[in-house]
């Protein structure tokens, strides 16, 4: 079978493994795995989708309303935009493969920071796009200008705060990007985790407000890391009418579940939800920062729900593999040239027992 010649340049991703694993690998109670690695949230989601779950479970025979009205019309009050400017996909996963594949061709490029979200270059790659990186890890403003310039990307990849390493990008930085660009290049602002950087600091926060009035620019949002909906697969992209337009092409009906839709309208109802898991996010987070401090270890400050703890006498391998035999699932970025772990910031008990174990190795 002669398969397309850009296959042959992608690695199938490693999502982040599954507790199911740990428990058929090395007999561990299902109960006592911690999983940290696929930055979900350690508080699950709010009761008003558990229930409206089970209230509609019933319904699961029947398809979604495919225009997602209640949940546009949700979204759209949320960010003072119009339902226009949105598109739902099947995670914001499926909007960024829904760029991709609307701009993406094997004479183009993107531009990228050197360590970032895996899928940006998977869904490149699968378009036979050349993939360009900036020279270091954190997104610097003068390092992709400097690169735009350079090889003219059809689209710069933003992921702020950046996912693995947890880092954030101040809100001028990313519009002295944007303004650099000509609208020849589209922008993506990955916001995944812009709940947690806008609640640390109000100069890391963007809005999808602040990027709707450029023709080439969209922002991501998702419901699976501050709103506990990982599980049920819902993101979405807004931008301009223009671009929402284009991408509404890509988009196969009924592209999220029925109780996925409703999950995401309750979700939206129950804000505070959010605001208290975030709260208690923050003081969780400041208890890896002691425990590196205390252990001598380094640290990317952290403006997401997860923190990387950067190794130089250790190595991020032999601690990944001896935590998981241990029933303790953490990210190890060994894949990404770092000789670093990326942990979801869990439970009080779950992180307990990560440093306790952590402790043991180090
Ligand atoms: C988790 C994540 C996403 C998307 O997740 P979905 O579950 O597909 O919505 C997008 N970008 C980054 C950086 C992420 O970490």
């Amino acid at each position: 079978m002669q398969w397309n010649k850009t296959l042959e340049e992608i690695k199938i991703y490693e999502a982040g493994k599954p507790i199911e694993l740990v428990v058929r690998e090395f007999g561990i109670n299902p109960a006592d795995v911690v999983k940290l690695a696929s930055n979900e949230n350690p508080n699950g989601c709010s009761i008003k989708v558990t229930e409206a779950i089970a209230k509609n479970a019933h319904k699961a025979s029947l398809y979604p309303d495919d225009s997602f009205y209640e949940l546009k019309d949700l979204l759209a009050k949320k960010w003072q935009v119009n339902d226009n400017n949105i598109i739902i996909g099947c995670g914001s996963d499926q909007v960024l493969e829904f760029v991709s594949r609307a701009l993406l061709d094997e004479t183009s490029c993107v531009l990228m920071s050197k360590v970032t979200f895996a899928m940006y270059e998977v869904y490149a790659k699968q378009m036979g796009t050349k993939i360009i990186r900036t020279p270091s890890y954190q997104h610097k403003a003068d390092e992709f200008i400097e690169a735009y310039h350079k090889h003219k990307p059809k689209i710069v990849y933003i992921c702020t705060p950046n996912n693995p390493t947890g880092d954030g990008i101040k809100k001028v930085d990313v519009l002295k990007i944007i303004n650099a660009v000509d609208k020849e290049t589209m922008v993506v602002v990955d916001g995944a985790y812009m709940e947690y950087a806008g609640a640390k600091d109000e100069a890391y926060k963007i809005t999808p407000n602040d990027i709707l009035d450029y023709e080439n620019v969209i922002y991501l949002g998702t419901f699976s890391k501050a709103y506990g909906l990982g599980g049920m697969r819902v993101g979405y992209g807004i931008a301009n009418e223009q671009v929402i337009s284009q991408l509404l092409k890509m988009r196969p009906p009924f592209n999220i579940t029925t109780l996925s839709l409703i999950s995401a309208i309750e979700a939206l109802k129950d804000e505070e939800f959010v605001q208290n898991s975030i709260f208690t996010h923050f003081t969780e987070l400041k208890r890896y920062e002691e425990f590196a401090d205390k252990n001598g270890l380094k640290y990317i400050e952290s403006y997401t729900n997860f923190i990387t703890y950067l190794f130089d006498k250790h190595d991020s391998t032999k601690i990944n593999d001896e935590l998981f035999k241990n029933g303790v699932i953490v990210r190890n970025l060994a894949s990404y040239e770092m000789n670093a772990i990326r942990i979801t910031v869990g439970t009080d008990k779950q992180n307990s027992r990560l440093f306790e174990m952590l402790e043991r190795l180090l």
